[in-house]
This record gives C-alpha cells, structure tokens and sequence, in this order.
C-alpha cells in the first residue's frame, strides 16, 4: 500500500502500531521528539558498565501473545523470576500485601486494623464504580487504620494527590483485597508465601528492558530529535522543531493528548478547556550504582513513609545481572511531583543526597558503601493522575482528534493506566482503526 503513515513517537505503543501496518504492508515513518529511541522503555548504559532503565521496567505481562511478541523480539533470551517485593513502614520491612503480613507491624497497630478489618468484611464490598472517591473504596475495602496509613499514605506520595481527590476508574486488579482468614493468619505468623498480584516477572538479559525494542529499532523508519510542535490536520502537515515539514496521510500519534491540543489550529474553547484538566504526575528518577550488590532481598521495595521523599525503590542488578559491573549492584528510585499538586520546585539533580540519605536510613546503603554512580533523570510523564476534576475531558479530547482523523494510541494517548503489554496493544489497535478506515472508504 502507498499510503503515507506517519507515526509519533517510538514506545511501546508506537511499536504496536508499526509491527500492526507492516504485517498489512504499509511502511510507518516515526518521528520522536527525543534524541534515543523507545520512549518510556528506553534504557541507558553508562560508561561505569551499569544499565539503567527510562525508570524501572519489567514485563508481567500475563496476555500471551505479548509474552511471545516479547520473547521473540530477545529471540527468547531473557531472565523470567519470581517477584519478591517489600514495604517499609515507620522502622520496619512488611512484606506486601501488606494487609496479608501484618505480622511484622507493633501489636497495637495490628490489633486495630484487625478491629476494623473484621467490621468491614461482615459487610458486601459493593461494586468499584458505586464509589465517589478512591478514600471511600479504601475505607469500604480495609477499614480506616490500614486504608489511611498504608494504601491511601503511598497512593498519595505515588499519585501526589489524597485518595479522596481521585476518582476509582483505574483501579481495576491494582490493590489486593484478601479474605478475613487470610488476613488472620498473616497477622499471626511470620510470611511463608509471596502474593503480590504480579507473580513472576520477566526481564531481557541484556541491553536493560530496551532490549525488547532492538528488532523493532532495526526495521523501522525511525527519525529522531523531530519534536511535532504543529499539526495543520486540513493541509495533513506536521511542523516539527528542527523546522522540517513532513505530509501525511495518516497520523497515529502516541504523544499526550494535551500536547496535540497545542499543536492544533482552531481549537474550540471547550475541548481547550478539557485538554486543561488532564493532569500527569512528573518523575525524578534517582540512579545509584555501588560496589556491592546484596542491596535487598526484595527486587522492589514501596516506601510509605511521608518524611521520605523515595516512593519505590526498584533493583536492576536483581532484574539481570548485566546491567552492572560484576560484583557491583543498583538501585533506581522514583520520586513523584506533579504540576497540579506537587510542583517541582527545585533541579532533579537536588533529590539525590536525600535520596542516598534515606536509602542509608533504611539500611539498603551502608555509611561506607563505595557510590560509583549517581544520577537524577526526569520523566515529564509518568502516571495519568484520575483526580475528580478530569471527568469525561480524555473522551472529550479523544472525539476531537478522532473528528480531525488523527488516530490516538499508548498510555497518554487513551490517558489510561496502562503497563507496557497494553500500550503495545493499543498501538495496534490504533493501526487496525486507520487501515479499517481504508478499506470502508
Ligand atoms: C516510572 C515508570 C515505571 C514503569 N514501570 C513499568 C513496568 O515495570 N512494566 C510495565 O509494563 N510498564 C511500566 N510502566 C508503564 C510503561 O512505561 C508505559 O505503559 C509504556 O511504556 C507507554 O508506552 P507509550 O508508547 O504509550 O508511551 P511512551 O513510551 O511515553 O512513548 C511516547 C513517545 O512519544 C514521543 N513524543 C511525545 N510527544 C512528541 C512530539 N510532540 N513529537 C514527537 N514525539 C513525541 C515521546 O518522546 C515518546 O517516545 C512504567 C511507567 C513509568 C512512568
């Protein structure tokens, strides 16, 4: 086919898009704006021998054609492990689910969540979507001692705003409800069995989680440093910063919503007005690499406590051991903000003393650790904020772009909590609608 498709950007979900059209015959050209290719599933090697994610990925993928997609893509080389993953809370590692271990917790503590747990499951959980706010589904589903002072104190550093500011659209399978038993026990006895809902995890086993995205950098048409920064959706031009002009026929754009609006001409107040809502939280990622390697015994550690800015501490070196030097071990560290409730008010770079200040307090470095890397990147979209003010703008935005035949895709193009298997999917799904819309033409 002849077509001229244009696709923006180079993550997963382009990747859907371009594996989808070329099956069909049709040859996508990219274009991102940055200067690596992958988006959030780039990685970055340094010259100290360590590999460190765009921030830290894995693949849980339980859909089965993405799992084959992605062994294919590493010609089946990667590392598959069984998850292991820890809270720290106030002084102490809790394994999570936290509510399954309360074990580990002071008595007193234990016993009121206990208290509360035990109301709460005499009564039926009702229906997600019945729910005002998340706060209320926390409160129905735990009680208020566990939902304020675990699920709702993270969920607040994760998303950087309370959980009574957000809506429950996107909880789906994300926070594990045990039953009452289940929850007895595991206050009782210390943890014998991990239950996270990711259960095994799989990792390329080398060139760090881009290394899933190799094949596809081979094979495409792949231009980058072309920030899109106007669209002329009648003429079907894009105007990119480094003042080249590329026509398309068809668009596909896995760029965020919000960001297309800007670069549209004419658009009405009220889909400007929706654009406005959309709220993405932004990531510090701090990198550390040291001369040790038995850093944790859990591959990610969530961290709750509101005096620590660190939010989840993740563990490259245990993902695949050639992402560092032999010997040497690493930890990546997400910190959130957003513009809307937690504005970032000082460099990246600034949050890596503190950083390495609490990894110290909880014991994961040691005063005499040898630190032979150190590095703060930032992530201008990290997770799609649901807060209560976002409603139905997505959709809004979404019909617009759909009216001016520009296809959407990828998790800040549907604006949906998605993993790196979704955004994929959805990029071939965005490919399906365009080549639908030749064939019915
Ligand atoms: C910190 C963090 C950790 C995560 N961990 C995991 C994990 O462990 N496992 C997992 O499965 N998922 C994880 N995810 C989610 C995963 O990263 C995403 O679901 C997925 O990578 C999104 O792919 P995408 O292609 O939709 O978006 P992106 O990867 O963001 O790709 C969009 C592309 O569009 C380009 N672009 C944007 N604007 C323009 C423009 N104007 N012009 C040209 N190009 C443009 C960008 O540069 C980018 O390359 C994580 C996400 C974050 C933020």
């Amino acid at each position: 086919m002849s077509d001229n498709t244009v696709i923006l950007g180079s993550g997963m979900a382009a990747w859907g898009a371009f594996d989808r059209l070329t099956s069909e015959g049709v040859s996508p050209k990219l274009f991102d704006k940055n200067s690596y290719p992958g988006g959030h599933t780039a990685s970055f090697p340094n010259d100290k021998g360590f590999v460190f994610d765009d921030g830290p990925h894995i693949s849980f993928t339980e859909i089965e054609e993405m799992q084959t997609i992605l062994a294919d893509a590493v010609d089946g080389d990667y590392e598959t492990l069984n998850a292991r993953v820890d809270n720290w809370y106030q002084g102490v590692w809790v394994k999570h689910p936290a509510i399954a271990y309360l074990h580990a917790l002071p008595e007193e503590l234990i016993v009121q969540i206990l208290d509360e747990f035990i109301q709460v499951s005499a009564q039926e959980m009702p229906e997600t979507a019945t729910f005002d706010n998340y706060h209320q589904w926390l409160l129905a589903a735990y009680g208020p001692t566990f939902a304020n002072n675990f699920p709702g104190r993270y969920g607040t550093k994760y998303h950087t705003c309370g959980p009574e500011e957000m809506n429950v659209s996107w909880l789906g399978p994300r926070l594990y409800r045990p039953d009452l038993k289940e929850v007895l026990m595991g206050a009782v006895r210390p943890p014998r069995t991990e239950k996270h809902y990711i259960d095994k995890f799989r990792y390329p086993k080398k060139g760090g989680f881009e290394g899933y995205l190799h094949k596809f950098f081979a094979a495409a048409d792949l231009q980058l440093d072309h920030r899109a920064e106007a669209i002329d959706p009648d003429a079907k031009t894009i105007t990119f910063g480094n003042g080249k002009t590329e026509t398309y026929d068809t668009l596909i754009s896995s760029a965020p919503l919000a960001e297309m609006i800007r670069m549209l001409p004419n658009v009405p107040d009220d889909v400007q007005e929706a654009a406005s809502l959309l709220s993405c939280s932004q990531s510090v990622i701090v990198n550390v690499g040291v001369a040790r390697d038995d850093l944790s015994p859990a591959h990610w550690r969530y961290i709750y406590d509101e005096d620590m800015r660190s939010v989840r501490l993740s563990f490259p070196h245990m993902f695949s051991p050639t992402t560092c030097p032999p010997g040497h071990g690493a930890v990546q560290v997400e910190v959130y903000y957003s513009d809307k409730y937690k504005p970032l008010d000082h460099k990246p770079e600034d949050d890596i003393k503190p950083v390495i200040e609490e990894l110290t307090t909880m014991g994961v470095l040691r005063e005499d650790d040898d630190i032979v890397f150190s590095e703060a990147r930032f992530i201008e979209y990290a997770n799609v904020i649901f807060d209560l003010d976002s409603g139905p703008s997505a959709a809004k935005v979404q019909d617009y772009l759909s009216s001016l035949d520009i296809t959407y895709c990828g998790r800040y193009g549907d604006w949906a909590y998605i993993w790196t298997d979704e955004s994929y999917l959805s990029g071939q799904r965005a490919a399906q609608r365009t080549l639908d819309a030749r064939t019915s033409v």
